[in-house]
């Protein structure tokens, strides 16, 4: 790139919609100068208010098993972590937990587990299917549900049982990077999560990981991948090494770099929902992920109730700096409002009905 005045080009060109080359991507994507990013943020966030104006939805996580089958290389959550903080919460805790935090003014529930086996077990996914009929009995507003990855014939009946939204994250989209960071795990199975859940006419979210050992031409890359997959919500996170896993002294990105993939994300993807994560750097990490174009707050988790979060099992948790009410202050501060319930609901329903199946929220 030769300096503000290609920025200036493809920072234009995005503004006006035109579609961005691979390279072009890369380009925004290696800014770093204080003046460029400047202009990055800043047109990042005029692409944001452009669609979403200043109003933000704050989704409401319940990770309610931590146990897990699986051994990527990055998490917490591992099965071979004899460290881990492991719980299933009860049908009880479930149903408490997803309505008490819908009380406090969430716009979703995000229902997450590990790849729990007692879940993953053969007997047709009866029990998963179970606990989000239980829930969206107990709630109205949308559910999310991430359980990892699940055969292709549950996904009509995890929609009729009540899920709005499939997360399944990939976290890079480069083959070699993925067998490294999730051993023993099917690339394209994972893959297949996103566009098996949008056929079965649920809404989808693709997510990748910033920090662990990707290029800047994987994140463009992963940026292309998520908008030929045409999913509904994309996001960034920054890597955090956990202790006692095989990346614990790995040296992380800074988070510039999320931010700026977040910018990016936001001027490829202008209609699309992007996260802003509470789990990498709590609350005090909000503005500058709402400035670089995020429009959703996740992973607000109430407190004193023994949850975890995924990135860091505790950060902000317990104090109760996760709850919508601190949240509020945080977004009264930068200038955003927390959207009404009828415009997200609203949005996700005529989302689902262009996928062709609106019948189920
Ligand atoms: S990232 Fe998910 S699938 Fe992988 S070990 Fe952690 S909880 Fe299990």
């Amino acid at each position: 790139m030769n300096g503000d005045t290609d920025t200036e080009i493809i920072l234009q060109k995005s503004l006006e919609g035109k579609q961005l080359t691979l390279q072009e991507i890369e380009a925004l994507l290696s800014i770093r100068e204080s003046r460029s990013l400047d202009r990055l943020f800043q047109t990042a966030r005029a692409v944001k208010e452009r669609h979403f104006g200043n109003k933000v939805f704050l989704y409401g996580f319940v990770y309610f098993s931590t146990h897990c089958r699986n051994n990527c290389s990055f998490c917490f959550y591992r099965r071979s972590n004899s460290e881990s903080v492991r719980y299933r919460k009860t049908d009880e805790e479930i149903i408490e937990l997803s309505s008490s935090l819908q009380d406090s003014g969430v716009h979703l529930i995000d229902l997450t587990m590990g790849e729990d086996p007692i879940i993953h077990n053969g007997d047709h996914y009866r029990r998963l299917i179970d606990i989000v009929q239980m829930v969206d009995d107990a709630v109205d507003v949308p559910i999310m549900l991430s359980p990892g990855v699940v055969p292709r014939e549950i996904f009509d009946q995890l929609r009729d049982a009540g899920v709005d939204w499939f997360a399944c994250y990939q976290e890079t989209h480069n083959r070699n990077l993925f067998r490294r960071l999730r051993p023993n795990q099917d690339y394209d199975f994972r893959l297949s999560q996103k566009k098996w859940a949008m056929e079965s006419g649920l809404l989808a979210e693709e997510g990748i990981m910033i920090g662990v050992g990707e290029s800047q031409r994987d994140r463009a890359h992963s940026i292309e991948v998520m908008k030929g997959l045409q999913v509904d919500q994309i996001r960034a996170m920054s890597f955090v090494p956990q202790n006692n896993t095989p990346m614990a002294s790995d040296t992380p990105s800074p988070f510039i770099d999320e931010l700026v993939t977040l910018a990016v994300m936001r001027l490829v993807h202008p209609t699309k929902l992007i996260p802003a994560s509470l789990d990498i750097e709590g609350v005090k990490g909000l503005s500058s992920r709402l400035d670089a174009g995020a429009n959703v707050v996740t992973s607000i988790i109430p407190p004193q109730k023994g949850l975890a979060g995924v990135a860091q099992h505790e950060l902000d948790i317990d104090d109760g700096s996760r709850s919508v009410e601190q949240i509020e202050d945080s977004l009264e501060d930068l200038g955003v409002i927390r959207a009404p319930l009828s415009d997200y609901i609203g949005l996700v329903q005529d989302w689902k009905d262009v996928k062709g199946n609106g019948a189920n929220s």
